[in-house]
């Protein structure tokens, strides 16, 4: 659902007091109020599309103001649906533009090349295994900030009996078309989407750590008719299928810190908006975890609910540096966490943000939880 804007003019606005960039940057032109309202004066020639477009990049796409909201109105895609009526008209926020150029450049926004970034780490006698018919897609951002860890995740994936997955082999796919959507390029989304929908059709599973990619996957390309036959899961759903595998696996760590004599870390959830709002799979990451350790974890926040947003949600970090740290930041500053604690994120685009605000912390998103909760490599180090 994705409701109206014009509803916000009948309502309290309570979503202003849920939102983390309204909180977090002090930015009374960041409520979703605000941003809605200068979407409806551009479309209504009240204001100009230049002097809106900059008020409508004010969003991580944490979905916080959902729940406050009587209405139910989906922001983030309201805002996407406004991005893509300025960017018809030839005009994005700076940020949005920076992000847009680069993308159109190398074919992601991180301005790498991301298929040598996977090719030097991944192992091509099997990582690229054209008869697998599980797809593993790391996602653009974990390919620019942690390639070793799509790489790693083949090797814990042959472990746990997850031996028909693969890694995007094809040069030309780093990236799904997400930051196109974001940044209101609807046609850039449907050429991406038209380029990959044969190839992950192709697939009998498409699994991403990626919550972005999830939601792009799943839902953004259904909505231009792209569908995808596959079946299209979070990595911690897929790797619930081998739960007894992550049980012998979580078995092996757990005697050995017994072993070694030394205490087992705290670990601690981080609801990671994308995952557990607005794609409603954040229950799996506890599973996992749980299968892993042997004790359901604490959510970071408390519960899911109450915003642990990152700031770096809907490439928010890319748009808009400064106001992605104080997001962040204002989202960490109430909690307190022991010195050590694990904090795993269910969202793979979570985790560099996280490693900031909490450098005290060992962050890992649920994937790399499950690399680096092992037998060979003992959790404390
Ligand atoms: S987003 Fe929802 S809660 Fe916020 S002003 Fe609009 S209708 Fe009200
Ligand atoms: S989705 Fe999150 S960042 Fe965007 S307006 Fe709602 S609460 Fe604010």
């Amino acid at each position: 659902m994705t409701q109206d804007p014009r509803l916000c003019g009948l309502c309290p606005k309570l979503c202003r007091f849920a939102c983390p960039v309204a909180g977090g940057t002090a930015d009374e032109g960041a409520t979703p109020t605000a941003m809605l309202q200068a979407a409806e004066d551009a479309r209504a020639g009240r204001i100009p599309w230049s002097e809106a477009a900059e008020a409508l990049e004010k969003c991580t796409g944490c979905e916080a103001c959902r729940a406050p909201c009587e209405f139910e109105q989906d922001v983030p895609s309201l805002l996407y649906t406004a991005r893509a009526e300025a960017f018809a008209e030839g005009i994005a926020a700076d940020g949005a533009q920076d992000l847009h150029s680069v993308h159109l450049e190398h074919g992601n926004p991180f301005g790498k090349d991301l298929h040598a970034a996977l090719r030097a780490e991944a192992r091509e006698d099997c990582d690229f295994d054209r008869k697998g018919r599980v797809l593993l897609w790391p996602g653009c951002r974990m390919l620019a900030e942690r390639p070793e860890e799509a790489a790693a995740a083949m090797d814990l994936f042959r472990e746990i009996g997850a031996d028909h997955m693969s890694l995007p082999a094809r040069s030309e796919v780093p990236c799904c078309g997400a930051p196109l959507q974001v940044v209101g390029d609807a046609r850039g989304l449907e050429v991406a989407a038209a380029s990959l929908q044969q190839y992950f059709n192709r697939q009998r599973t498409w699994v991403t750590p990626s919550s972005r990619c999830l939601l792009t996957v799943r839902n953004g390309y259904q909505a231009i008719e792209q569908d995808i036959r596959a079946e299209v899961l979070h990595v911690a759903e897929y790797m619930l299928f081998f739960k007894e595998a992550l049980g012998d696996r979580g078995k092996a760590v757990m005697d050995g810190f017994e072993a070694r004599d030394e205490p087992v870390p705290s670990i601690v959830v981080h609801d990671a908006c994308g995952l557990h709002r607005r794609v409603g799979a954040g229950g799996a990451v506890y599973e996992v975890v749980d299968a892993l350790t042997g004790v359901r974890p604490d959510s970071l926040d408390g519960y899911p609910d109450r915003t642990g947003c990152c700031g770096a949600g809907d490439f928010h970090d890319l748009r808009r540096p400064a106001a992605a740290v104080e997001v962040g930041d204002h989202s960490a500053k109430h909690r307190t966490l022991q010195a050590g604690t694990w904090i795993v994120t269910g969202d793979s685009d979570c985790v560099e943000a996280l490693r900031r605000t909490h450098p005290d912390c060992r962050v890992e998103d649920v994937l790399g939880f499950a690399i680096a909760w092992s037998p060979e490599a003992p959790a404390a180090s």
